[in-house]
């Protein structure tokens, strides 16, 4: 039963010292905290104190981004964001927390909050707003989360501070090092694991306050009746693309007639304040120019979650055709070729990718796994080692590590790897392969 053998890991792995200090920082703040609801000024259980909070969010956050494949390289558009989203913030009931704003390059429809400030919202959302009042619409909803602490209310409730107290946790729940999952596990996890959990009541709350911060902004609340309408008419011209928005921010016809009937009613002064389309507009032009291709690239990436990885391949090549030098392009393309096996060819993809924007990391973990799968070890450990020095904390890839030199014959650099991989997973087939390595090494002890 590999439930079994995963405890048996667990409790082998673990040095006595590790579990205290896994207790100490669990047991500090996971059932015990209380803290004062900032909105509210009501004291309320939460599963984490304000350190917490910014420790959660500093060791996720750049592993999320990093999935979305990093902040946009248009310099213009993240200052732009980063503005109207401090102006927000400044209005907040959190003014102090370490707020920071990007646009990142992720083709699907979202928009997230880390507990600690880090807010991220994606290409294919920002290519279809119309003004900075929708755009103020969106970040006020994502800071009214982090006001009101949502997360570290669900926390009280989830296990959403477990992942933080085990680190890059949100890829602990890839268990299965096959390749289909290999190709997929960067893509799509995160804020979905991570996020997903606030309720209904916590939305409802975020469009109260994000109403709130975007008025005292100066922004017309128009903007957050626009941004309903266009999630509302995004879900019924395409409900696939959006799983993960509605995922993590269930979308509803009542919350566009709340906004609606807020901005009648309760802002029905400030309707009279600018919607700033124009100012819009000029700012995301350089994202705009780039919308036929995140369009070919949306089509690409919803044949790749069917499976169907020819026609996807099809879409993602005319999308790199239109933009040769997008690092997204050419990523999902490179995807597409490494599902299909077709390892030469994807390789070459991600190397692109590593030369467009040589800061992210995710390139470098496609580029190993491609070249682990033709069989070139050292070049696969030098790869995955580019992506840990660019972003510690995945254990996947220092399970990858693992398997490169564990390839190369060198059983005590591959076993020092999988020894450091099952301090932060114990389940799944990755744990299992390195517990059975390191004890028919003679690194554990046979009871
Ligand atoms: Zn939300």
């Amino acid at each position: 039963m590999p439930h079994e053998l995963g405890d048996r890991v667990f409790r082998r792995s673990m040095t006595r010292r590790d579990f205290l200090w896994l207790m100490s920082v669990a047991g500090g703040g996971l059932l015990h905290g209380c803290a004062t609801d900032p909105v509210t000024g009501k004291t309320v259980l939460v599963g984490m104190s304000e350190a917490q909070e910014i420790q959660l969010d500093r060791s996720n956050s750049p592993h999320q981004f990093s999935a979305d494949y990093g902040a946009v390289q248009e310099a213009p558009v993240n200052d732009y964001l980063s503005g109207v989203g401090e102006s927000l913030a400044a209005n907040s009931h959190r003014p102090q927390m370490p707020y920071s704003f990007r646009a990142v390059n992720a083709n699907h429809v979202n928009a997230y909050a880390f507990p600690g400030g880090s807010i991220g919202v994606t290409r294919g959302i920002l290519v279809d707003l119309e003004n900075e009042a929708e755009l103020a619409g969106l970040l006020g909803h994502e800071v009214g989360h982090v006001s009101a602490r949502h997360a570290a209310e669900q926390a009280g409730k989830t296990m959403i501070a477990q992942a933080a107290v085990m680190g890059g946790g949100i890829y602990a729940g890839s268990k299965d090092a096959g390749l289909g999952n290999l190709v997929t596990t960067l893509g799509s996890l995160g804020a979905g694991a991570l996020l997903a959990h606030y309720s209904r009541d916590n939305e409802r709350e975020s469009d109260r306050l994000g109403l709130e911060y975007m008025t005292r902004a100066g922004y017309n609340p128009e903007g957050m009746v626009g941004l309903m309408d266009v999630l509302r008419s995004q879900r019924q011209s395409d409900p696939n693309a959006l799983e993960l928005m509605f995922a993590t921010h269930p979308p509803s016809d009542e919350r566009y007639r709340y906004a609606q009937q807020a901005v009648a009613t309760r802002y029905i002064e400030d309707a009279r304040l600018p919607l700033q389309r124009e100012r819009f507009q000029d700012n995301m032009a350089a994202l705009r120019e780039l919308k036929p291709a995140i369009k070919k690239q949306q089509e690409g990436e919803q044949k790749m979650a069917r499976k169907q990885y020819r026609q996807a391949e099809g879409y993602l090549r005319e999308a790199v055709a239109l933009a040769p030098d997008d690092y997204t392009g050419n990523m999902l393309l490179g995807k597409a070729l490494l599902a299909q096996e077709r390892t030469v060819e994807a390789e070459r993809f991600f190397e692109k990718a590593k030369g467009i924007y040589p800061a992210e990391a995710q390139s470098h973990h496609f580029d190993g796994i491609s070249k682990l799968s033709r069989g070139r070890y050292a070049a696969a450990f030098r790869a995955f080692d580019g992506y840990e020095k660019r972003l510690p904390g995945n254990p996947n890839t220092v399970f990858l590590k693992g398997i490169a030199l564990e390839s190369m014959q060198d059983r005590s650099g591959a076993a020092a790897q999988y020894y450091r991989y099952l301090r932060s997973v114990n389940q799944g087939q990755a744990a299992q392969h390195a517990y059975q390595r390191l004890q028919a090494w003679g690194y554990l002890q046979q009871r």
